[in-house]
């Protein structure tokens, strides 16, 4: 595997990044998940723009151009001869000392990782997940806004930590103010009363790129659909749910807290819409 470590290509026994390095030390940096479909990288400008919003938003300098960036994104796949893949890009706020002052980074660090990812078993994809809704609330966006897709995931890994030894492979966790936000990793949508819902961003979830390619196109199949809080209730009570990132892509849940949800297996909205998004993946994005 050759990987992408500050302006190099080298093998993976050689990317090796320092401990001094506030990424590993305080979480301090940026990251995108992305993956390449047949030879092309989906949605990259849309990753590239949610970077380069993340790294603003947290006052970090990433010494590259969004073109550059995408070129080392691009050569990463070309270099491990990937058409097809899931591609880890990570800023950190680089070398500093053992305090947390920022301004003691003098240079960010970048990688690039391009490999395979299987996240669910294929089984669950036919037949959906079971999930939890967990006591640990998501991060209040006051505090850290979940926008910024942070290096800081310990509020996901506490709630998957809370499902999976619940026995249950995924947490929804809820907003401060109890309403249902997102997964650890994916954003939720349900379908109820003939509409498609989905947490508006202000909940305090990430702006999902797969969850936003969801939404266009529903609107281009005539479901209506609305960017709405809801609660667990609506949710237990929906016709369909499911989740969508980059890693999972559209996945069906078919049971939430031990009620099963609609009639506990993928529905028709969710079917229409995993089409149209493996159709999308062949058209999308630039080619490598
Ligand atoms: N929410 C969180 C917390 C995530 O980490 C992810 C994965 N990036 C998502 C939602 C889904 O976002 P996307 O569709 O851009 O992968």
């Amino acid at each position: 595997m050759i990987i992408y470590l500050n302006g190099a290509f080298v093998s993976e026994e050689d990317a090796k990044i320092s401990v001094f390095d506030h990424g590993f030390l305080y979480g301090d940096g940026i990251f995108e998940g992305i993956r390449a479909y047949h030879g092309r990288v989906f949605k990259l400008n849309e990753h590239l723009k949610r970077l380069y919003e993340s790294a603003k938003s947290i006052n970090l300098t990433i010494g590259l151009t969004k073109e550059e960036m995408q070129e080392v994104v691009l050569e990463t796949l070309r270099k491990n001869e990937l058409k097809d893949a899931y591609i880890r890009l990570v800023v950190s706020r680089g070398k500093g000392d053992l305090g947390l002052d920022p301004q003691k980074c003098s240079k960010a660090t970048i990688i690039c990782i391009a490999a395979q990812i299987k996240l669910y078993e294929k089984s669950m994809y036919e037949q959906g997940l079971n999930v939890k809704t967990v006591a640990i609330r998501r991060n209040n966006p006051d505090s850290l806004n979940p926008r910024i897709k942070s290096l800081n995931y310990l509020n996901n890994i506490l709630a998957k930590i809370e499902s999976t030894q619940a026995g249950v492979i995924e947490a929804i966790m809820l907003t401060q103010d109890g309403y249902v936000a997102e997964g650890t990793a994916d954003n939720i949508f349900i379908y109820r009363d003939n509409v498609l819902l989905t947490p508006p961003l202000s909940a305090g979830i990430l702006e999902g790129i797969t969850r936003n390619s969801v939404i266009e196109l529903a609107k281009d199949l005539d479901i209506k659909v609305r960017e709405e809080l809801f609660t667990r209730h609506d949710l237990y009570t929906a016709d369909e749910c499911f989740l969508t990132g980059t890693a999972a892509e559209l996945i069906p849940v078919r049971n939430v807290d031990g009620r099963e949800i609609g009639i506990g297996e993928p529905g028709p909205i969710f079917k229409q819409l995993l089409e149209q998004f493996r159709a999308l993946t062949h058209v999308n994005g630039p080619e490598i």
